[in-house]
């Protein structure tokens, strides 16, 4: 649907996109489900059409597009009813890989990047830890100097891409717990790391297609050129992108709503019941209209964040409201549309049922709904 910030190439990708999902993700998504991942040949594809690399520059192999064209794509692709496979490639592209683009030295980028952008290198952020989840400053995970070397020791929980990644992000201490936010540093650890393994891998509710894993570091070295960034100035790093990550978050559950709306309008305009179909029943017309509504208004806002983003303003109090809302947003959808679907709503694998299920951590992840209006009171 075209919008203020619709350009002649921003809509020719989303239809590009749109097509990929109907022929290329939507018939093969039940079987990534099961298999609880998404394949690399498929994030391959995607990388050959030059997707994986939107944002990173032209000389590392990728396209080097402007903010809202980045946008323009995460909010194409959300339009998947498969969640999982969403988030695999958003993460890649929107929440672990820009920490590189950001914070890298020519030499990390140089080493890193052409594979981010071709497919070959799976990239994964890790912050998250079992005690501290909200209150990232709290993590514990340790990284101490040893020479010219950095020794990790901790784990981490959660961790989207966990499993199938080849490079990981790692938040982790290097000055004592009280230092708070200012002892936090990043460090890039590769797959195959001596003392770096992947513990747990973790069975979900929903997005069943994105593999979720613990990550253990035990003892484990890394050269103390994989300091991503400035020693003790990680946390700031993390905060910068956590606006392009929430961006990408919100275009997920916008997508989600939308095709949970779609899916109800079209059931409920055959659905026979009374005499009539449902949509002859006020309650349930006007129950998805104002639905609708809601949706439209996040959209819009989004958009607005994604061209504050792109003007470079300082957009945090917007963004944290725009995650908020927008997570909101998808669970109250997803419950409104399925509700239309009766008992048919309730069994697995339609499509509504995958929504609604995948909607749910869409208020947790990446910021819960309580964390985000807190980042929001601050600045009113
Ligand atoms: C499927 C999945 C994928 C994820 N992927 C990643 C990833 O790739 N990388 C990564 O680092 N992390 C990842 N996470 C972690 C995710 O971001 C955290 O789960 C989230 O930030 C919440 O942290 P927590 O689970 O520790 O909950 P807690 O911090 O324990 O919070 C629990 C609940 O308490 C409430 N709450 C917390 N703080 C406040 C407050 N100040 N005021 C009021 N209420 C509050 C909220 O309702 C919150 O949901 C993922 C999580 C899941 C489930």
């Amino acid at each position: 649907m075209t919008h203020v910030h619709d350009t002649p190439e921003r809509a020719l990708l989303r239809d590009q996109v749109a097509r990929f999902i109907e022929h290329d993700v939507e018939p093969h998504g039940d079987g990534w489900e099961r298999a609880g991942s998404v394949p690399r040949g498929m994030l391959k594809r995607m990388a050959e059409l030059g997707w994986l690399g939107l944002m990173i520059p032209e000389r590392y192999g990728g396209a080097d597009v402007d903010p809202l064209t980045n946008f323009a794509f995460a909010e194409a692709l959300s339009h998947s009813t498969y969640g999982g496979f969403v988030v695999t490639v958003l993460v890649h592209t929107d929440m672990a890989s820009p920490h590189l683009v950001n914070a890298g030295t020519d030499a990390q980028k140089a080493r890193w990047l052409p594979g981010v952008a071709s497919g070959d290198t799976l990239t994964a952020v890790a912050v998250t830890e079992a005690a501290a989840g909200s209150d990232v400053a709290g993590l514990r995970t340790r990284a101490r100097r040893e020479g010219d070397a950095y020794v990790l020791d901790g784990s981490k929980l959660f961790i989207t891409n966990g499993v199938n990644a080849d490079l990981y992000f790692v938040a982790a201490r290097t000055a004592p717990l009280d230092a708070g936010s200012r002892g936090v540093s990043v460090f890039i650890v590769e797959k195959g790391t001596p003392g770096f393994r992947v513990g747990q891998v973790l069975d979900k509710a929903g997005w069943r297609s994105s593999d979720t894993a613990e990550l253990v570091l035990d003892n484990c070295w890394i050269p103390k050129s994989h300091l991503l960034g400035v020693e003790n100035q990680g946390f700031r790093a993390l905060m910068q992108n956590f606006q392009r990550e929430r961006l990408a978050l919100a275009a997920m559950a916008i997508g989600n709503a939308t095709r949970a709306l779609e899916a109800a309008l079209a059931h409920v305009r055959e659905r026979r019941a009374f005499g009539g179909v449902l949509w002859d029943r006020e309650a349930v017309r006007q129950k998805l209209a104002s639905l609708d509504a809601r949706r439209q208004a996040v959209r819009a806002f989004a958009w607005h964040c994604a061209w504050l983003v792109a003007a470079g303003r300082d957009c945090v109090r917007e963004m944290s409201q725009l995650k908020a809302l927008s997570g909101e947003l998808a669970n109250d959808v997803a419950y409104g549309c399925q509700q239309c679907f009766g008992g048919m709503g309730y069994i697995r694998d339609t499509s509504i049922e995958r929504l609604w299920r995948d909607a749910r951590i869409l208020s947790i992840g990446g910021g819960a709904t309580e964390v985000m209006l807190e980042e929001a009171a601050k600045r009113l």
